[in-house]
């Protein structure tokens, strides 16, 4: 089968498009005809090499799958050959006691397609069928695709891990990243007030268009005193981050008396800085989050099959086209997902 390969870390150049063996699925996997493949920030990280994680090489990345099913292995029940299929995207023993309680994301061999394993840069994907979920309806497999990870990752961010409650208000930063996209619409479902900033009045306008209630040009504009000034110098609710090192410090001057931080990631880099006497006298909590359980990703699915969530797709670019689309990824001028179309 084709699939975009890399033997060694570094940039875009070293993503190969190549010959490679078709995988076999066991007794309880299916074979997936890979049709879409959405990008992530994951990929790039993944790519560059994480200091203390070996992935193993030679590598294929993705992480958001959306295809049909090509082969079942012999113990598969449900998954039948010629569905169209969405994979989640979080693999697990599916044995201990996190992964029997219905927290897949909270198991110790929790990982990722594209992460510690072959993921869906090809031509076709290996997947366990507790992994096969049905394409939503009316969807194409772009827009699919475009779903899984990052509308996961921002549902269990906000409900599941925050709380977020109608009427809060809800700083979402960098409204135009994939995830950023999903967070505005997600909060705006459960009747939030959402501040958002992008780096573009562009992108600030699309992020109205999803359901912004107030804009903030992070350019242009300081994140903190903005915020200070839309909410009468009380301060949000909630912080969406996963900026990181570039956001932090303004992230906490947002948050009102008895706010949540609640973080996916830090594309920006790792380092901040916390006043422990700010932290307890203020009441914040900071909340760590990573990905969603399989239960949170089918009522997103469900959402998004009745048109009240809807995924952002920005740009496709085909398959063999994956070393200038993760180009175009680390630019930052997106606004929504950027898809491979296999
Ligand atoms: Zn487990």
């Amino acid at each position: 089968m084709k699939a975009i390969v890399f033997n060694q870390h570094g940039g875009p150049e070293v993503l190969r498009h190549t010959e490679v063996a078709e995988p076999s699925p066991g007794p309880t996997d299916v074979l997936v005809r890979v049709r879409a493949c959405a990008l992530n920030h994951l990929d790039i990280w993944v790519r560059n090499g994480l200091p203390g994680v070996q992935i193993p090489l030679p590598h294929i990345l993705g992480s958001d799958i959306a295809g049909e099913v090509a082969k079942v292995g012999n113990q598969v029940s449900r998954a039948t050959v010629g569905q169209k299929v969405v994979l989640a995207p979080g693999l697990s023993c599916n044995v201990c006691d996190p992964c029997l309680a219905g927290l897949d994301n909270l198991c110790r061999r929790y990982t990722i397609f594209g992460y510690l394993v072959d993921g869906g840069c090809a031509e076709y994907v290996r997947a366990p069928e507790v992994n096969v979920l049905p394409l939503p309806g009316g969807l194409s497999f772009e827009e699919a695709a475009a779903v899984p990870l990052v509308f996961l990752t921002a549902w269990h961010m906000l409900v599941t891990r925050a709380q977020l409650k109608a009427g809060e208000k809800v700083l979402i930063l960098a409204a135009g990243s994939g995830i950023g996209s999903a967070a505005i619409q997600i909060a705006k479902l459960h009747g939030a007030q959402v501040i958002a900033t992008a780096g573009t009045d562009k992108k600030l306008q699309k992020a109205k268009e999803l359901g912004a209630d107030e804009l903030i040009n992070h350019r242009k504009q300081d994140i903190a005193a903005e915020v200070k000034q839309l909410t009468g110098r009380r301060g949000v609710d909630v912080v969406f981050e996963h900026v990181g090192q570039a956001t932090w410090e303004k992230s906490l001057a947002s948050l009102a008396t008895g706010g949540r931080l609640v973080t996916c990631g830090a594309t920006t880099g790792l380092e901040a800085k916390i006043d422990i006497r700010r932290l307890f006298s203020r009441q914040w909590s900071l909340l760590g989050s990573y990905m969603g359980t399989r239960s949170e990703l089918q009522t997103v699915l469900k959402l998004v099959e009745q048109g009240k969530l809807r995924p952002v797709v920005d740009r496709v670019f085909p398959l063999v086209e994956a070393a200038s689309a993760h180009a175009y990824l680390e630019q930052r001028e997106q606004f929504g997902k950027v898809v491979l179309k296999v």
